[in-house]
């Protein structure tokens, strides 16, 4: 983190603004709206300065000297004079005061944000003085999904607080007390300006008793790709106590969890699957305890993620769950590079399968091997060779296209195009790593894709005029 947003109550606190043009009656109206007691140094001030009430606003009309800046928590330099600015900066650095100069994000070590102002609620947003264009922009987009009552709403939580701290012991229950109020009929009527209904809805809620119940939630992170998490599951991820997340899982995903919210990983890594059962147990015991627990993994649960031997112990304990589907790496792969699982003419299905053999789970070679389909092989790398020799074996030509996908998704994501002949080979020579998927079939050398956009010189396009011709 670049910087730390903090809010100041600057109520009845002295502040020091020097300098008195356009720019700095901008930074005087905001000071002045949160309670700050003013102070302007200036030697000539314009009309708004000279209009404002002196009871509130001191006024020194004075050229800039470094003794103005003691006994003030904060300093605000807004003069176009850049010798003034640095010696405030200065001034403000000696006596470890707090300083923003207007524009210079150089000799300031404080920065105002783009804000949002529905006081009591106020939203900041700051790009670490990298642009302050960013910031409005975002402001912008923030604020128009915002309701217009939104500072009523914090009002009345403010106002039913502390009667629900002294009726609600429990902090977890509590919280979920706000939050029924906050995605219920509660919250909508004061948005919709009918405060008397919600204070009489809260009055009876209140009186409801409630226990702490355990919530189960599977939810789906997806290949790795924040945007690729659904709404649903950001929702539930957003609201879990505890987080038991995958190693695939990114942080980006990750974020979305609550601050307070316990994150553990229990992410398996290869040859620890026997460790699943210990995790299943340990998971239902902290549903069974109360807490809502959010079980993120990697991809959908569905697939390869043994979440169905989860839910079936959450139904066993007579567990609340809910599952969430994720973007499974073969499709999240897939539209990064461009593979069309299906083709018309050229791959009438799509085979999701894992070329990892233990014991008792040898692949059907036969199925896989399969013409006008598309294979999308899971944890794979360990064992390509001998993947793409079974196949050959099967009966699948050694010239049928296949790709390497690493990191699908991902900013690091790379592509390794080659036959299935050939492709551990070429995986080895770019030394390609976990995680990634195996595409095999000959859909696979139409892939096409708009970051380097479709060379017909490509060697898959050799590729290509092979599968036309095969
Ligand atoms: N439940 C997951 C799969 C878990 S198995 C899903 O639906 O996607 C783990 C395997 O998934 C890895 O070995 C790899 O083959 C694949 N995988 C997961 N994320 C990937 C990614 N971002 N890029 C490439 N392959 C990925």
């Amino acid at each position: 983190m670049e910087q730390l947003p903090l809010f100041l109550d600057l109520k009845s606190k002295s502040c020091l603004l020097v300098g008195a043009g356009d720019v700095a009656e901008r930074k005087a109206r905001l000071l002045l709206r949160a309670g700050a007691r003013l102070t302007v140094v200036a030697p000539s001030i314009s009309d708004y300065f000279e209009s404002l009430d002196r009871a509130q606003v001191t006024i020194s009309q004075q050229a800039f000297a470094p003794n103005v800046c003691e006994g003030h928590h904060l300093i605000i330099a807004a003069t176009n004079c850049e010798a003034v600015n640095r010696a405030v900066a200065d001034a403000s650095q000696r006596l470890g005061i707090w300083c923003n100069v207007v524009d210079r994000p150089a000799l300031s070590s404080v920065f105002f944000p783009a804000m949002i102002d529905r006081s009591p609620v106020t939203i900041a947003i700051g790009t670490g003085g990298h642009s302050p264009t960013l910031a409005r922009w975002l402001k912008r987009r923030i604020e128009a999904g915002l309701p217009s009552r939104l500072g009523i709403l914090g009002k009345a939580l403010g106002r039913w607080r502390r009667h629900v701290q002294m009726q609600i012991k429990d902090a977890a229950i509590r919280q979920r007390f706000f939050e029924r109020i906050l995605d219920g009929p509660i919250a909508r009527h004061v948005l919709a300006g009918r405060v008397a209904d919600a204070e009489a809805a809260f009055a009876r809620e209140i009186k409801t008793p409630r226990e702490k119940q355990g919530e189960a939630y599977l939810v789906g992170a997806g290949p790795g790709d924040v945007g690729l998490l659904t709404l649903r599951g950001h929702q539930l991820l957003s609201q879990a106590d505890i987080v038991l997340y995958d190693a695939l899982v990114s942080e980006d995903v990750l974020e979305f969890a609550r601050r307070d919210a316990k994150r553990v990983c229990v992410g398996k890594r290869p040859g620890e699957s026997h460790k699943q059962a210990g995790l299943t147990q340990s998971f239902v015991g902290l549903v069974k305890k109360g807490y809502r627990v959010c079980r993120l993994k990697g991809g959908d649960p569905f697939i390869f993620g043994r979440g169905g031997e989860e839910i079936q112990a959450l139904a066993e304990a007579g567990l609340p769950f809910e599952v969430v589907p994720g973007i499974t790496a073969a499709q999240g792969c897939a539209a990064s590079a461009g593979i069309a699982l299906t083709f018309r003419n050229i791959a009438s299905s799509v085979t999701l399968a894992t070329g990892s053999v233990g014991k008792g789970n040898e692949p059907d070679w036969a199925l896989l091997a399969r013409p006008e389909q598309t294979l999308a092989l899971y944890m794979s790398m360990a064992s390509l060779e001998m993947v793409s020799a079974n196949l050959i074996a099967a009966g699948l030509a050694p010239h049928t296209p296949a790709a390497v996908v690493e990191k699908g998704t991902l900013e690091k994501e790379r592509i390794v195009d080659a036959t299935l002949a050939g492709i551990a080979a070429a995986c080895c020579e770019h030394s390609i790593g976990s995680p990634a998927m195996l595409f095999v079939g000959k859909s696979v050398a139409l892939r096409a894709s708009s970051a380097n956009e479709y060379n017909w010189n490509r060697k898959d396009v050799l590729l290509f005029q092979n599968v036309m011709s095969a």
